[in-house]
This record gives C-alpha cells, sequence and structure tokens, in this order.
C-alpha cells in the first residue's frame, strides 16, 4: 500500500463548488431571478475573522450565491445583534445565516443565545441547539457543521470504510470535535472522543485508524502517535509567529513527520480549510433548493 498520500482539501473544494455552481445555474434558469442568499453577520473587525469572512465570500461569488455582509461596530450590543438576526429570518431572500465567531463587542454578548437566535431552518453553521440535537440522535435532516461535512467529504475521497472503522477524535468542542465524532458515529464508526483530561493520549491515537485532531495546538501529534496506514485528518490552524513579517500556518499535526506513515493525511493550510467552506456554500444551496422546491411545486 502507497503511504503518506496527501489529501488535498483544494481540489475537493473546487469540485464541490464546481457542482454547486451548476446547480445554482440551473435554478436561475427555473425560477428567473432566483439566488441562494448567505448573510454574514460580523461584530467588530478582528483580523481572522476578515480573513475567514474574506474566504467564505470568495466561495459563495464562484458558486453564484449572492452574499449579504452585515457588519456592526464594537459597541453593538447583544439587543442589536439579535434584532438584526430577527430582520435576517425573515427576509425572504436570505437562505442562510452565519454569525462570524467570536462576535468582537465591547459589551457582554452570549454566544449562545446569538446561535439559538438563528432560525434553524436557516442555521447553515449547523450551531442552532435544534440542528445539534438531532445530529445527536441520528437526524441528519438537520444542517450540520460545515467542518464535520469537511471532514466527511475528505474521507469519502479515500475510499475507506467508515463502518466499524476506529476513530479517534482529539476536541470536544461545539463548532468541531463534537459534530465530526456525532457525524462518524452515525457513519457507523466507533468513535473515541478524546480532550484536555484524557488520559494516555498517544496510546488512544495509536489505535486509530482514522484519526481526527482539532485541538488547536501548534503540531502537538507527533510522528510515532500514528498507527501505520492510519488517514489523519488536521483540523487545526495555528499561525506561528503571528508578530512577525511573514507569518507560518500550520496544524495540529507534526505533518513532515506524520505523513511516511499514514496512508492519507491532509496538509494544512490546504485541507479541512477550503472543505469546511465549500461545505457552507453547500448547507446554503441546499437551504435555498428547499424553498426553490417549494416556489416549483404548482
Ligand atoms: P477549542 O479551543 O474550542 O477546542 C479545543 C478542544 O481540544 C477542546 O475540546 C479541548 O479539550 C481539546 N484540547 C486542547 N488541548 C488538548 C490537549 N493537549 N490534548 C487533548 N485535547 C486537547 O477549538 P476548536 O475546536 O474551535 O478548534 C480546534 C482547531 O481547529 C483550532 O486550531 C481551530 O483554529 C481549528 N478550526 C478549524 C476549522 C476548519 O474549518 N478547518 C474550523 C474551526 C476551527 P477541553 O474540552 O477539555 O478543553
Amino acid at each position: 500500500t502507497v503511504r503518506g498520500q496527501e489529501l488535498s482539501g483544494t481540489a475537493v473544494a473546487s469540485e464541490i463548488t464546481g457542482q454547486l455552481a451548476k446547480q445554482v445555474e440551473d435554478f436561475g434558469k427555473k425560477i428567473p431571478g432566483f439566488r441562494p442568499g448567505l448573510a454574514i453577520v460580523q461584530v467588530g473587525a478582528r483580523d481572522d475573522s476578515n480573513s475567514c469572512i474574506k474566504q467564505k465570500i470568495d466561495a459563495a461569488k464562484r458558486v453564484g450565491v449572492q452574499i449579504q455582509h452585515v457588519q456592526l461596530p464594537k459597541t453593538a450590543t447583544q439587543r442589536e445583534i439579535l434584532s438584526e438576526l430577527k430582520k435576517l429570518n425573515e427576509d425572504p431572500h436570505v437562505h442562510g445565516i452565519v454569525v462570524q465567531m467570536p462576535p468582537d463587542s465591547d459589551n457582554q454578548v452570549d454566544a449562545l443565545t446569538i446561535t439559538n437566535a438563528v432560525s434553524p431552518s436557516k442555521d447553515v453553521d449547523g450551531l442552532h441547539t435544534l440542528n445539534e440535537g438531532k445530529l445527536a440522535i441520528g437526524d441528519l435532516s438537520g444542517f450540520l457543521p460545515c467542518t464535520s461535512l469537511g471532514v466527511l467529504e475528505l474521507l469519502k475521497k479515500t475510499g475507506r470504510a467508515l463502518e466499524g472503522a476506529e476513530v479517534v477524535v482529539l476536541g470536544r468542542s461545539k463548532v468541531v470535535g463534537t459534530p465530526v465524532a456525532e457525524l462518524l458515529k452515525w457513519h457507523h464508526a466507533t468513535v473515541t472522543i478524546c480532550h484536555s483530561k484524557t488520559k494516555n493520549l498517544k496510546e488512544k491515537c495509536l489505535k486509530a485508524d482514522i484519526l481526527v485532531v482539532a485541538i488547536g495546538k501548534a503540531e502537538y501529534v507527533k510522528g510515532d502517535w500514528i498507527k501505520p496506514g492510519a488517514i489523519v485528518i488536521d483540523c487545526g490552524i495555528n499561525v506561528i509567529d503571528a508578530s512577525k513579517s511573514s507569518p507560518k500556518i500550520v496544524g495540529d499535526v507534526a505533518y513532515q513527520e506524520a505523513k511516511p506513515l499514514t496512508s492519507y493525511i491532509t496538509p494544512v493550510p490546504g485541507g479541512v480549510g477550503p472543505v469546511t467552506v465549500a461545505m457552507l456554500v453547500s448547507n446554503t444551496v441546499r437551504s435555498a433548493a428547499k424553498v426553490a422546491t417549494h416556489l416549483l411545486r404548482p
């Protein structure tokens, strides 16, 4: 078997956005003037949020999704954010809503109150408690978090069966670790979830046929933690030397060390990141498709 094959997220993402663009063109032909709409709500102007939003806007543009970038000042209060979300929930041209996290406000803003104020039917980030609950019990009809969908798309490319596979997920956050673990569990993998209190992390990792890492610690997972032939999906995005003129981005896995042991491994950058963005656009198109189907009904 070939070792150390790079799973390019850039390639997978462009394949996905290509298909979505065709679908959107098709809507436009059937319902003149119809375009999927995505609203991105940003509070403040953090650098990392700006670059993340730029990637989302670029991908949406390539597909033909209309973007509404709602920029609220740092002085925005929670009430003002909620009232903006209410408007977007009611706007028929908006099919998907995301709130860029973390909101950078001078005032106290509760993240859960914000994510639960997005209508579950427009919750293309999959962070509403209702959509999370559905995923937890194996109802995959709701919106699923974009990174979990991205990880699944990358795994599909390897051709490896998920059913019965030993999967180890490092990290249990609301946005990445938990939904990845849930989604793979419902694809019939046997999933072990590890976190900062897990003991003997290396031993746990060595059992993984598929290792998904989302801890936010630069190159934390070493080469000798990898079971020979395993698939490694690295969700980490860590900026090294952020203060210097040429900051470097690395994953949570020591890539060069780990690569020769794996069957497949995702690079950082160019791995999970771009596929995650593509899945946000995909969720938006899916949400719009539901509306379009409704409009086409005689
Ligand atoms: P969080 O900080 O919210 O969560 C980190 C998780 O990792 C926690 O569950 C934490 O455990 C666990 N953890 C931290 N340190 C260790 C350790 N030493 N050993 C084992 N577990 C540990 O981060 P996110 O989940 O939001 O993000 C994780 C990474 O993924 C980051 O690098 C982030 O930038 C990136 N990311 C990538 C995305 C993509 O699309 N590629 C999207 C979003 C994030 P505990 O629960 O005990 O605290």
